[in-house]
């Protein structure tokens, strides 16, 4: 249905084989072990959109402590766009199949997705997690959303090293802890 007659989505297809997102499953891995396990420090303070890693075969992941419907949420996007130049339609978006393939990845790491959204054609997909993520990830989101407590007008857009600080106490994934790890 709607194939598009350029080979270029052939092309990527084809380099997005089974291989592929085994080769992503360590960085699934610290994504999710940082998002459901890793404690975060008292003050510690991260923005609503989470972390973003960057996997192969041009993708990308981001993990999001909360999302719709406060869901702990992962995402794939395509790191590198390509499309048409007349038409501006993107030749490598997301697999037809890829949402339900890293549903069924996430399963295999014990990660259970209760919904997806977006997708093929779409270069960006999300995928909605049954667990909760950690609540001292959340409670660090929460702080983000909170504000500056020091000034308070200027909420979460202060200028001053209120956020710069309470970052940096960020546990961050870590993704080489998982190369090899994987199943
Ligand atoms: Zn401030």
């Amino acid at each position: 249905m709607n194939q598009p007659a350029t080979s270029a989505t052939d092309i990527i297809t084809g380099q997005q084989g089974p291989d592929l997102m085994s080769d992503n499953e360590a960085t699934l891995l610290a994504g999710l072990r940082w998002l459901h396990d890793t404690e975060q420090p008292e003050g510690a303070i991260l923005q609503h959109h989470g972390v973003v890693l960057e996997g192969v075969g041009n993708r990308r992941f981001g993990f999001i402590p909360s999302g719709r419907a406060d869901r702990a949420i992962v995402t794939v996007d395509v790191a590198h766009l390509t499309w048409e130049v007349k038409t501006f339609r993107i030749t490598n978006p997301l697999r037809r199949t890829e949402l339900t393939e890293l549903t069924a990845q996430l399963a295999t790491l014990s990660a259970e997705v209760v919904g997806t959204w977006n997708g093929h054609p779409a270069p960006t997909g999300s995928l909605a997690l049954a667990r909760p993520a950690h609540p001292t990830l959340l409670a660090a989101v929460a702080r983000y959303h909170a504000g500056c407590p020091t000034h308070s007008a200027k909420t979460v857009l202060c200028d001053c090293d209120w956020y710069t600080t309470g970052n940096a106490l960020i546990v961050a994934p870590t993704v080489h802890e998982y190369k090899g790890a994987g199943r």
